[in-house]
């Protein structure tokens, strides 16, 4: 009997497809055939068949903590009221834009540029950045120690590209933008010539600040974005906004210093503050206001907020089920009170155990790795070597469950619990500034499908949601696991060791330890990978962009590379059968390729070439096997042919 498991099957594969050609194909040609994208998303693949089954768990254990009972348990009342008010649509419905009313009052109540300053506090509490972002932040040379960061932000569109590119796409986009904004402010009542014009004051604002923000691949480099500074150096950039009431309202702990990641964007800010009109800045705020509520507002404003960010920017024809969208946001919100319970159900102790054993052998590998390269020096190999022994290992979910009991949620109150939950969010966030930093603590909720690996912490973190099938499956052979899981696993440690992570030290800090000559070897190898993935066109006018995806792509080739060794060490040589007709070899790489089968709209592949630092799944799978000689082998692929790449890349 063929083994299959909710994600891995030969049945999924394009047999008559030639894997020397196109391997993507061959693994996933017939599961791409037979699952079209659903009307609700914009991409789907057997990773989000994945996130759909971690939903499904995710809807039964809040629709039973959703039924009223005296005898719940404070979690359970806090994630059941959540989701029953937001599920209530009749409710939100009659009380159309009545959540907002306090909000949009006090807007409208400003009468001077020295009163914008409450404001901006009170909006950032409720998660709209409104004109910059500000909160804590690891200092990347001290990096056990929390302090303040303002940071660029204030944008609506998705990237500052989005504002500064010319091409007819773009400039389509855009105004497909500004009638949405308009829109938006006519919904909350404004004239339609009033909101036109708006609309437009708005854009102007954002492109201004676009103007001043840093582009995406130079974000990558800690050093453009480590700007540590006294308040005074901060006020004298942007002298427009009173920046010692505005830290002092905020809630922030007192504090003389602070990152400011990129220094431009705040003299572009200081421009738009001083030069824009109150009304102006009055009317961008009150468009940051809904756009941050419309998820949670009335159909209107829900219909209207799907049609520009779901339809016009993704491609997706249906807004998804509301069920949904309040499972979405009591993670957002409440995901650690939630994520308690998704575990008890779908993560079990024995599961950590045996992930873990797969981490350290994994760790293993690329500590042979290293001592194995010709390209560097023993000193750099010290270093790197104290590095990787470093790393600490986080699975599954936190030790210590995050306390939300002072949240007040409120059922009936969709938007106020919103408010609340996501203030209490900020407020936590500013009262790590002066602090030492809590390395416990999860940047992504337990049911997440994802994983991640932090550089100023220089730890990794497998949350339970990723830990499932068909990543991980206890019911299947060690060489699918080891394709799928083991290859995520060496992707966020090899991680530590791509061009970002490369930057930080062993405790994490932003400090070079690398000799000259080996650092010049390491970019000689990146700038192959750079050209390697230029070249791929996930659409026919789109291009890669090998700079913005050079991390990503590291870690893949680097993870996929380190997983195979390990399972190659598990057999221990020992002759294995084959299953289903393939050779354990075979069966690893096929494994890596299926976990990310995938179709995609259009819309959506354009947006992600823009903003996503991962290649497209076709591109992750057939770049990195072009590259691997062991590849080749499994398949008998020679010279000269597609999957077969030349020059094979590699960094790890
Ligand atoms: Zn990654």
């Amino acid at each position: 009997m063929a083994q299959t498991s909710p994600g891995f099957s030969t049945a999924n594969m394009d047999t008559l497809a030639n894997p020397c050609v196109d391997f993507y194909q061959y693994a996933c040609g017939t599961w791409m055939a037979n699952n079209p994208i659903p009307a609700d998303q914009s991409r789907w693949g057997i990773f989000d068949t994945l996130a759909d089954r971690n939903r499904s768990t995710l809807r039964g254990i809040l629709e039973k903590a959703a039924v009223e009972d005296p005898k719940r348990e404070a979690v359970e009342q806090k994630i059941g009221d959540f989701y029953a008010s937001c599920m209530d649509e009749a409710a939100i419905d009659k009380l159309g834009t009545q959540p907002l009313a306090p909000e949009l009052k006090r807007i409208s109540a400003i009468q001077s540029k020295e009163q914008i300053v409450d404001e901006v506090v009170r909006l950032h509490q409720h998660g709209a950045d409104v004109f910059f972002s500000f909160s804590s932040t690891p200092d990347y040379k001290n990096s056990m120690q929390m302090i303040a960061g303002a940071d660029q932000g204030g944008l609506g569109l998705p990237d500052r590209d989005y504002y500064l590119k010319d091409d007819p796409k773009s400039v389509k986009l855009r105004e497909q933008y500004v009638a949405h904004v308009q829109k938006m402010l006519e919904l909350a009542g404004e004239p339609a010539a009033k909101a036109a014009t708006d609309a437009q004051a708005i854009l102007l604002i954002e492109t201004e600040l676009a103007k001043g923000s840093l582009d995406r691949v130079s974000r990558r480099d800690p050093n453009k974005t480590y700007h540590k500074m006294p308040v005074k150096d901060l006020a004298a950039l942007a002298p427009g906004l009173d920046w010692t009431k505005f830290f002092a309202a905020s809630g922030a702990p007192s504090f003389t210093e602070l990152n400011v990641g990129v220094p431009d964007f705040f003299k572009a800010l200081n421009a738009v503050l001083t030069s824009t009109s109150l009304a102006d800045l009055k009317v961008y705020m009150t468009w940051h206001l809904l756009h941050s509520e419309a998820p949670l507002l009335a159909k209107p404003f829900l219909d209207e907020n799907f049609h520009y960010f779901g339809q016009t920017l993704t491609g997706t024809t249906e807004l998804e089920p509301r069920w949904k969208r309040c499972v979405e946001a009591t993670d957002d919100d409440l995901g650690f009170a939630l994520g308690q319970k998704y575990v008890e159900q779908a993560f079990p102790p024995a599961a950590k155990a045996r992930v873990l054993g797969m981490v350290q052998e994994i760790e293993t590998m690329l500590g042979q790795d290293i001592q194995s390269l010709d390209w560097m020096t023993p000193a750099t190999k010290q270093q790197a070597l104290m590095k990787l022994h470093a790393v600490t290992n986080k699975i599954g979910y936190p030790d210590k469950w995050r306390d939300y009991s002072s949240v007040k949620i409120v059922r009936g109150e969709a938007v106020g619990n919103d408010q609340r939950a996501t203030e209490f969010e900020v407020r936590r966030q500013l009262s790590k500034i002066g602090q030492r930093v809590d390395r416990g603590e999860w940047n992504m909720t337990p049911p997440t499908v994802n994983a991640y690996y932090s550089p100023l912490q220089n730890n990794i973190n497998f949350p339970a949601g990723i830990l499932q099938p068909p990543f991980f499956d206890n019911r299947m052979d060690a060489a699918v696991n080891y394709g799928a899981i083991g290859s995520v696993m060496g992707h966020e440690l090899t991680h530590g060791f791509d061009d970002q992570g490369r930057q930080f030290d062993a405790e994490g800090n932003l400090r070079d330890w690398w000799t000259p000559e080996d650092a010049k070897e390491f970019e000689k190898r990146a700038e192959c990978f750079i050209k390697e993935y230029s070249a791929f066109t996930p659409l026919d006018d789109v291009h890669l962009n090998g700079k913005l995806t050079l991390g990503e792509n590291t870690a893949d080739n680097g993870g996929v590379r380190l997983a195979f060794r390990a399972l190659m060490q598990s057999l221990n040589g020992k002759p294995q059968p084959k299953v289903d007709g393939f050779t354990p070899q075979q069966r690893f790489f096929l494994a890596w390729g299926q976990a990310w089968c995938e179709n995609v709209r259009p819309e959506m592949a354009r947006m992600m070439a823009q903003t996503d630092p991962h290649s497209p799944p076709r591109d992750r799978v057939n770049g990195v096997l072009g590259n691997m000689p062991e590849f080749r082998q499994a398949f008998a692929c020679h010279e000269g042919q597609p999957m077969v790449h030349a020059p094979s890349c590699r960094v790890w």
